[in-house]
């Protein structure tokens, strides 16, 4: 950190300044979802923004944060996958690779990065202000979608949010009202009366309830007793209240609605209104507008590179259409009703060659943000399937090895990733003893920039199952995140998140590293799974989707001359 102390003297010289001169060298607190966040240091006020270090910061919203010394850039992640990145003494950020602006720029102090916390969290889509009596900033996540949708005599309620909300409910007589509380939420929506006429519910009123604690309500008027669950979704911040009147049947998805879906959300189908393309130099983004939240699925085809969007549970409104969009490294894109039982919407995307994407959901609105992103192209992937030769690794109940598992997998890895234009180094291609010592050290010395090893579980316990990563080093964190978040939503098998683990190859690598696990081979059901080879395949898609999204954000290692 040397290189910056003379600057940083400067720089924390009129922080200082600029506290006094306004009276507030008092410590300012950050209140982030309700949590009063043990800042490292001290929060400070400069140019009008309290700036507060990243440790620690985004957690209870949800979200993560890490700093990369090679270009000094700091990536903020959450669980639907919004990336933001900024860097140190710039006001630049991007914002899943939009371009976006802080109005002070983050700055190192001491051994702390600082960040302007109103401004980073609203790129999060948070609501954050500054209270003056407090003297805090105060930091929610916001309610941006309420979908209500009546089936077969029962009422399910979407809620789409920007960060997670703790749910209470209330029964309240005279008259009977259902009160659901939804704690450290910020109301952003614009309709305050649902009419409702079903399900024992007459309407449903919402209103920024209280703040300080923020509490948003929405209040059901009922005409009968009902029941109500509640459930939260583990890969988004969607909440699903789902009423019906008292001993009558549960909330059943209406016909034609697809299969499986979590939460049976896709109750009524949502309608897709619209889809454009904004062109951005060869690459650009593809927007897709509808009523509600999607459930959608997205597959990459070859010969020639096409990107199809299947939106589950949906009805193309537009007439059929083809979107030309010649000049740009997209050919075409079009829309249509692909299938009408169930009812599914598809856009494919044809392109002139392989491009990376970044898609993300909010509010109704599907965003798929298209790069060139050629500067993937310089890293170098280790991809280290674990065990081999003299080690099988853990054997599943029906005798599948470990050991055969992962090296299928691995060269899947390779093979999405060599598609991209990657350079792959795998540690072993065939069924060979590889030193667990020298994983790490060939990684490392062939120049590698990143290192992923993968493996599948084994637990004393048979029914422990899911997919979970492991990673060390604070550098690894988001490559951990990104490939668990990627997995979590295509496995269909619990996601047990990520976790630290002072495994050798992980320890022994100063690259961002990783060990995937990616499922239980000593549960039955999950070693059924890691035989079939579509399942291996969606393990492999996640690994490599995961991998090409860090890749987008981490810089390619300056070349020694
Ligand atoms: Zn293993």
């Amino acid at each position: 950190m040397k290189f910056v102390a003379a600057a940083l003297l400067a720089v924390a010289a009129s922080w200082m300044l600029a506290g006094s001169a306004a009276g507030q060298a008092a410590g300012v607190k950050v209140v982030v979802n309700g949590v009063d966040v043990p800042l490292a240091v001290p929060a400070v006020v400069f140019n009008g923004q309290v700036m507060a270090p990243i440790a620690g910061l985004f957690e209870p919203m949800g979200a993560i944060a890490a700093f990369y010394e090679t270009d000094r850039s700091i990536v903020v992640t959450n669980r639907v996958r919004t990336t933001v990145v900024f860097w140190l003494n710039e006001t630049a950020a991007l914002v899943n690779g939009q371009p976006r602006s802080l109005p002070v720029a983050p700055a190192l102090l001491g051994s702390q990065v600082f960040v302007p916390v109103q401004a980073t969290f609203a790129l999060l889509g948070a609501w954050a202000r500054f209270d003056e009596t407090d003297r805090a900033v105060f930091v929610n996540s916001q309610i941006t979608g309420i979908t209500p949708q009546v089936s077969a005599g029962a009422l399910q309620v979407a809620v789409d949010a920007t960060g997670p909300m703790q749910v209470e409910t209330n029964v309240i007589s005279n008259p009977d009202r259902l009160v659901v509380d939804f704690i450290n939420a910020t109301l952003r929506t614009q309709e305050r009366l649902y009419a409702v006429s079903d399900a024992g519910v007459d309407r449903i009123r919402t209103a920024q309830f209280q703040v300080k604690p923020y509490v948003s309500r929405m209040v059901f008027d009922l005409n009968q007793p009902v029941e109500v669950s509640i459930t939260t979704a583990p890969t988004s911040y969607l909440v699903t209240l789902q009423v019906r009147p008292k001993g009558s049947a549960p909330w059943q998805a209406p016909e034609g609605a697809s299969k499986g879906s979590p939460l049976g959300r896709s109750a009524n189908p949502v309608k897709v209104t619209g889809v454009s393309f904004q062109p951005d130099g060869q690459a650009g983004r593809i927007t897709v507008d509808s009523t509600g939240s999607m459930d959608y699925k997205i597959r990459e085809f070859m010969f020639p590179d096409r990107l199809a969007i299947d939106v589950q549970n949906a009805v193309f409104i537009p007439v059929k259409r083809e979107i030309s969009v010649d000049g740009t490294s997209v050919v075409a894109v079009r829309a249509a009703q692909f299938t009408a039982r169930p009812p599914v919407t598809r856009i494919v995307v044809t392109l002139k060659r392989k491009l990376n994407y970044i898609i993300n959901q909010s509010a109704g609105r599907l965003t798929i943000d298209l790069s060139t992103n050629t500067a993937a192209r310089g890293h170098l992937v280790a991809i280290d399937p674990g065990h081999g030769g003299e080690d099988p690794g853990a054997v599943g109940p029906s005798g599948l090895r470990e050991a055969d598992v992962v090296l299928d997998i691995a060269l899947r890895v390779r093979d999405l990733l060599a598609h991209d234009g990657i350079r792959v180094l795998m540690i072993r291609d065939s069924d060979t003893t590889v030193d667990l010592a020298d994983r790490p050290r060939v990684a490392r010395e062939s120049g590698s920039t990143i290192y992923v090893s993968i493996h599948a579980n084994a637990s004393p316990r048979a029914a422990v199952n899911g997919t979970e990563t492991f990673f060390l080093t604070p550098q690894s964190l988001v490559l951990a995140q990104m490939i668990q978040d990627e997995l979590g939503v295509v496995l269909g098998i619990p996601s047990r998140g990520i976790k630290t683990a002072n495994f050798v190859v992980l320890r022994d690598n100063d690259i961002p590293s990783v060990l995937v696990e990616t499922a239980f081979i000593s549960h039955a059901d999950d070693e059924l799974r890691l035989r079939d080879q579509a399942f291996r395949q969606h393990v492999a898609e996640a690994v490599h989707h995961g991998i090409v999204r860090f890749l987008a954000i981490y810089p390619v290692p300056q070349q020694a001359p």
